[in-house]
C-alpha cells in the first residue's frame, strides 16, 4: 500500500479502536481553530458510507473537523455526489485514501433482499441488485451481511472505473482505495 494511504488507514482505525472502546478523543473547538480551519483543511481521506443514523464516519472513526470527506447515500453506491466529493477531495485535494463503508443491517440492501418493489434512486438500486445476484451465487451461510460486503465492494469497482479522479490518482499511485465492513454491534470497522 502506498505509505500515505496505509498511515491514513491507521489513523482511520486507530479512530475506529478508540470510539468502540469508549474512549474517543475529547474534543472542543476553540474559536482559533475555527479561524484555523476557515483557512484551509488537509483531510487524510474520503468516505463513502450510508445514511443510516447509526454509521456516521465522524463518529464511528474518531475523527475532528478537516479530517475526512464524506459523502453518504443509502447503501453506499456510487452515486453522483459520492463521484463529485471524489472529484473534490481526490482530484482537487489530493487525500491519499478512499474508503467504501458498508455496514450489517443497512435498511437500503435488506429492500433489495426482500425484492425490488421500485421507488426513488432509480439506477443507483440496480447496483445494489448486482451485488445481491453476486452474494445469492456465493450461497453463503448469511446472505445479508454477504450482500452488505459485495455491494462495498462493487461501489469500489465502480469508482474506479466512472470517477476520472480516482482513476487518474491510482494510476498516478497517488490515492488507494478500500471497502470496509462496519459491524453494527460491535463498532468495528474491518477491510473487507
Ligand atoms: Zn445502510
Amino acid at each position: 500500500m502506498l505509505p500515505a494511504a496505509r498511515s491514513a488507514l491507521d489513523d482511520l482505525m486507530a479512530g475506529n479502536l478508540r470510539f468502540r472502546t469508549g474512549n474517543p478523543n475529547h474534543r472542543t473547538y476553540a474559536l482559533e481553530h475555527l479561524e484555523d480551519l476557515a483557512n484551509g483543511q488537509k483531510p487524510i481521506a474520503a468516505v463513502v458510507a450510508c445514511m443510516d443514523s447509526r454509521v456516521a464516519p465522524e463518529i464511528v472513526f474518531d475523527q475532528p473537523l478537516g479530517s475526512i470527506f464524506v459523502a453518504r447515500v443509502p447503501g453506499n453506491v456510487a452515486s453522483d455526489s459520492a463521484k463529485w466529493m471524489l472529484e473534490l477531495a481526490v482530484g482537487e485535494m489530493h487525500v491519499p485514501l478512499v474508503m467504501v463503508v458498508g455496514h450489517t443491517g443497512c435498511l437500503a440492501i435488506g429492500q433489495l433482499l426482500d425484492g425490488d418493489k421500485g421507488g426513488p434512486g432509480g439506477a443507483l438500486r440496480q447496483e445494489i441488485q448486482f451485488a445481491v445476484f453476486e452474494a445469492k451465487s456465493r450461497n453463503p451461510a448469511d446472505l445479508y451481511r454477504e450482500a452488505v460486503i459485495q455491494n462495498a465492494k462493487h461501489t469500489v469497482e465502480k469508482l474506479k472505473r466512472d470517477s476520472l479522479a480516482v482513476y487518474q490518482a491510482i494510476e498516478n499511485k497517488q490515492c488507494e482505495i478500500v471497502s470496509a465492513l462496519y459491524e453494527m454491534k460491535t463498532g468495528e470497522v474491518h477491510l473487507v
